[in-house]
């Protein structure tokens, strides 16, 4: 029998993390497999480009079909539904086709060793309604709602004011997290807005947006020193972004947002972007210990607490550094590093080497507000600390993640040509997805 690697989610951290063992172990002796709930990858941090429809997915998308056949690993489709340690297999749910039909049983892969990387999901921390009205940007189908809903409320109001010139109309957002994905949604939705009088909306204009944005925290950007939290701030509200911070929202309905000071604010389309927890499949999931956000707590090889032959990495794990106060932080780039680590201690448990400790690497945080502005800081040895960056260089740098993420997972020559292909893109496609 070959030695079986089953890793569990192909995003951020998995894909690589597969790429990388395929294409170093073959199939000879080895099956490097992946499991995963969807057909296609897309790099979760573009998603809120998709909902504003400034990305079409489908360009951007990878099949994990022709991607593990081009790196030596075997796709599974299915969802993890539980872990059954003492016969060292994963139990994967039934697989439904779209009328809810069974296409395949509940079925179980065989594990030699075991890599979780399953992700996480937006925290509503129970607060009544929002599991019902808001729309959530966890994944691509999510995303994909939200641009739909988005349009035909821009066609709503677009037809109100042919109607009526003088009409008030007007598409309300609210949206709930001033993080990265919060904020960064909001500037895409002006950047699309002004795009739609181009294909058929005409009378619509970015001025027919009202977006409010909703933080409980003292600021929006914690992740980001103040100036620039601030900057980014203003840079919205110059769109015409109202901020709130200090406001918890406290209901959502189906029409609006009630605020814990008893404000009611109507909105159309309800987005939940704060909190992380992992999913909830994880809680106590084989008997491994997890945190009360769902996380696998792992030891600093990143193999979990209670089996050695289990890893877990991305934001679906919880690792707190020796003499570290927090946790490191769900980011596409602690994935990425967390992929390496992992892929390092899978090979030394082959060669019974030493396990190496997962150091984490903050480079920085960068926040696009789509074409209006860029900011940031970057971190590390090489510019001596902290630097506070905006404008182009910023832009440049935020960029440049994508790019290097195409690298990781199509190798170099795939990754560039991609890389040639996105600008030819821009020039030869359409500004929107409208479809
Ligand atoms: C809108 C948005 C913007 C962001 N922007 C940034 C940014 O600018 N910079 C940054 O560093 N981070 C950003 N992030 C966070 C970043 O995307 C994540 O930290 C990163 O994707 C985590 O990688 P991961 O591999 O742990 O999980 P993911 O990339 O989320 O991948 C998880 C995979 O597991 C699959 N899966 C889930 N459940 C199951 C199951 N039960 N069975 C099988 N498969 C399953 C999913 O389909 C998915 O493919 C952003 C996130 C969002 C939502």
């Amino acid at each position: 029998m070959k030695t079986q690697i089953v890793v569990v989610g192909g995003g951020a951290g998995g894909l690589e993390l597969v790429r990388r063992l395929g294409a170093k172990l073959g199939r000879d002796d080895f099956d490097v497999i992946l499991l995963e709930r969807n057909t296609t990858h897309i790099w979760k941090p573009l998603l809120h480009e998709v909902a504003a429809g400034s990305l079409d997915a489908n360009l951007d998308e990878v099949g994990y079909r022709s991607h593990g056949h081009r790196w030596c690993y075997r796709f599974f489709y299915g969802s993890l539904e539980g872990i059954d340690r003492a016969a060292r297999q994963v139990i994967v749910a039934p697989v439904l086709d779209e009328d809810g039909t069974e296409l395949i049983g509940r079925h179980r892969i065989r594990y030699d060793y075991l890599v979780i990387a399953i992700g996480a999901i937006s925290n509503d921390f129970g607060t009544p309604g929002a599991r019902e009205h808001c729309l959530f940007l966890d994944d691509r189908d999510q995303a994909d709602r939200f641009r739909q809903k988005l349009l035909n409320h821009c066609l709503r109001v677009s037809r109100t004011l042919s109607e009526n010139p003088t009409s008030d109309a007007k598409v309300e957002i609210a949206i709930v997290g001033g993080g990265a994905t919060g904020v960064e949604l909001a500037a895409e939705l002006y950047n699309a807005a002004a795009g739609l009088r181009h294909y058929g909306l005409e009378v619509f204009d970015e001025s027919r947006l009202k977006v409010t944005l909703i933080e409980a925290g003292p600021r929006i950007l914690p992740m980001l020193p103040e100036k620039l939290a601030q900057a980014a701030k203003e840079e919205l509200e110059v769109l015409g972004v109202r901020v709130l911070t200090g406001t918890a929202v406290v209901e959502v309905t189906a029409g609006a947002m009630r605020t814990k000071s008893g404000e009611t604010i109507p909105a159309d389309l309800k987005v939940w972007a704060a909190g992380v927890r992992a999913p909830e499949i994880l809680r106590e999931i084989g008997g491994l210990e997890t945190t009360r956000g769902n996380q696998l707590v792992v030891k600093p090889t990143l193999q979990t607490t209670r089996d050695d032959r289990i890893f877990a990495i991305g934001d679906c794990c919880y690792f707190l550094p020796d003499g570290a106060k927090n946790p490191v932080p769900p980011r596409a780039q602690a994935a990425h590093q967390m992929a390496t680590t992992a892929y390092r201690n899978i090979l030394a448990l082959f060669a019974q080497r030493e396990l190496e400790p997962f150091v984490y690497r903050d480079k920085g945080s960068l926040v696009s507000l789509s074409r209006y502005s860029t900011v940031g800081s970057l971190m590390g040895n090489l510019i001596g600390g902290r630097m506070a960056i905006e404008g182009r260089l910023a832009r440049m740098v935020y960029l440049s993640l994508y790019r290097l993420h195409l690298i990781s997972i199509h190798g170099w020559l795939k990754g560039m040509a991609l890389i040639v292909i996105g600008h030819v893109n821009r020039v030869v496609r359409p500004r929107l997805k409208l479809h």
